[in-house]
């Protein structure tokens, strides 16, 4: 498999949906999962804190993620950011380990699932463990600014007067290097909660030659605006404009709103959409801890899956609050469609 020629054909993401059969699984939640394996995550770190404390649980989840069927794992780097790690006291240095370890775990956890495949009879193993060899992606997690600030901005989008475009990208630059240096298959932009970091991503990842291939996904709250109220559709615009851009879509975002955006995101793309949205409930930055909706129900929003392929998803997966039932059951429904052909070798992804 090949990366793109650089002519703007996002050929990665275009050979991997192809091998996988015209649909794939992205995994689900982390956070809370790392919590139900004995995590505390109670610090402006988050997930990001077990990359210093408690690794083996983050390649513990991983792992759970591909054994229920994830095609695609996100590096638990969402939260850890330099910036971040130095307010705790780590050198620069200490913060470019770790950041480039979440990768390093992401691999790994790839490496020894692809060990279990080969050890398995696929119709052998006594559960419901998926050990099925086939291309898998790891996807280096970007979180926003607002991820960074830990207040609760990436549901807002609103960062005041202060942050222009280049303090985005002076924040964001260093960290997107070493995470592509760490050689990850792609990096997911996630979260984008406003217009201006959106730009600011896509011209950093020009500016530094970025080799490694992207995907821009977007937060909403009202299903037609990115959560900050700058218009969806010119921010996936702007994903679309981005040659290096090899995906684009919504994530942390609650079901009820995907059918109809991912039918906005098709007026203005030609790129593969992918779609992880939250279980269901909203998070309530003023408490800090999530609620049920009121008033609309999202309940099981996997039998929706089927219906956003149709209407031009073809990644699929969860964010917030979703499990390894989540992926296993988004898994089964997407398998009813896909073609089903177990693939042979691992695909060399790198050129
Ligand atoms: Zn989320």
């Amino acid at each position: 498999m090949e990366l793109g020629n650089g002519d703007g054909e996002p050929s990665l993401m275009r050979n991997f949906l192809h091998e996988s059969g015209g649909a794939a699984v992205i995994d689900g939640g982390l956070a809370t999962e790392l919590e139900r394996h004995g995590a505390d995550l109670h610090d402006p770190l988050w997930s990001a804190k077990c990359l210093l404390t408690s690794p083996h649980l983050i390649l513990g989840v991983h792992l759970d993620y591909l054994e229920a069927g994830a095609d695609i794992i996100i590096t638990a780097s969402y939260q850890a950011t330099i910036q971040g790690f130095e307010v705790r006291g780590y050198s620069i240095e200490e913060g470019e380990t770790l950041l480039k370890k979440s990768v390093e775990i992401a691999r790994e956890a790839r490496d020894i699932y692809y060990e279990r495949c080969l050890k398995s009879s696929s119709s052998d193993i006594g559960d419901d463990r998926i050990l099925k060899h086939r291309p898998i992606l790891v996807a280096a997690s970007v979180g926003s600014y607002g991820a960074y600030l830990a207040d609760g901005s990436e549901y807002s989008g609103n960062y005041g007067d202060g942050i222009t475009l280049k303090v985005l990208k002076d924040f964001h630059r260093r960290r997107v290097q070493v995470l592509a240096e760490a050689g990850p298959d792609l990096i997911a932009f996630e979260t984008i909660p406003n217009k201006l970091e959106a730009q600011a991503y896509a011209e950093l990842i020009e500016e530094e030659n970025i080799s490694i291939p992207a995907w821009f996904s977007f937060n909403s709250k009202d299903g037609v605006n990115v959560v900050s109220g700058d218009s969806f559709v010119e921010c996936a615009s702007i994903a679309e404009s981005c040659k290096k851009v090899v995906a684009v879509g919504i994530n942390c975002t609650s079901p009820r709103f995907i059918h109809g955006l991912i039918s906005s995101i098709t007026k203005v793309t030609t790129k593969p959409i992918l779609v992880y949205p939250n279980s269901g409930e909203s998070y309530d930055p003023e408490i800090k801890d999530w609620v049920q909706n009121t008033g609309v129900s999202d309940d099981d929003f996997v039998s929706y899956v089927n219906k956003w392929i149709e209407v031009g998803a073809s990644l699929v997966g969860g964010c917030c609050r979703t499990t390894p039932e989540t992926i296993r059951r988004i898994y089964q429904s997407l398998s009813h469609n896909r073609l089903l052909q177990p693939c042979s070798n691992h695909i060399d992804l790198k050129k």
